[in-house]
């Protein structure tokens, strides 16, 4: 994993056998990244999305091995608990260039990531909301 920050963005590379949103974390701890948004794109061989039932307020997780292509990986960055929280959507494409995605719960690079995280000068926390069972922006 590499990075470099320009301004109020943080460039990133993300290499062959690291998992994606574990580094995303790192990113974010390591450059105190409060509040922000992030666009990306590259290949994972393994992938874990996830359904959230609004029904049963409960994840439905799959994972997906093979070749992909990341097109894209979208997600926004905030605070919960004093933590940064990452909440990241992802659509891979298959060999027949089919795409389907979700909710990331995870991903290993299989050639190379590549991600803009854009910094906000702010902060802004989740809070746990009972009547979706999602943690929600606090704004
Ligand atoms: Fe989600």
């Amino acid at each position: 994993m590499k990075t470099k920050k320009i301004g109020n963005k943080i460039i990133v590379r993300i290499d062959k056998g690291e998992e994606i949103v574990k580094s995303l974390l790192n990113i974010c701890k390591e450059y105190n990244v409060t509040l922000g948004s992030i666009m990306g794109l590259g290949a994972t061989n393994k992938v874990t999305i996830g359904l959230f039932d609004v029904d049963t307020k409960k994840y439905h997780s799959e994972k997906f091995t093979g070749n992909y292509e990341i097109a894209p990986l979208m997600g926004n960055i905030t605070m919960m608990n004093e933590e940064p929280y990452l909440h990241l959507h992802i659509n891979v494409c298959d060999a027949s260039h089919h795409s389907f995605g979700g909710h990331l719960n995870k991903a290993v690079v299989s050639a190379t990531f590549e991600a803009i995280i854009d910094l906000i000068d702010g902060q802004v926390t989740r809070v746990f909301d009972d009547e979706t069972g999602l943690n929600l922006l606090e704004i």
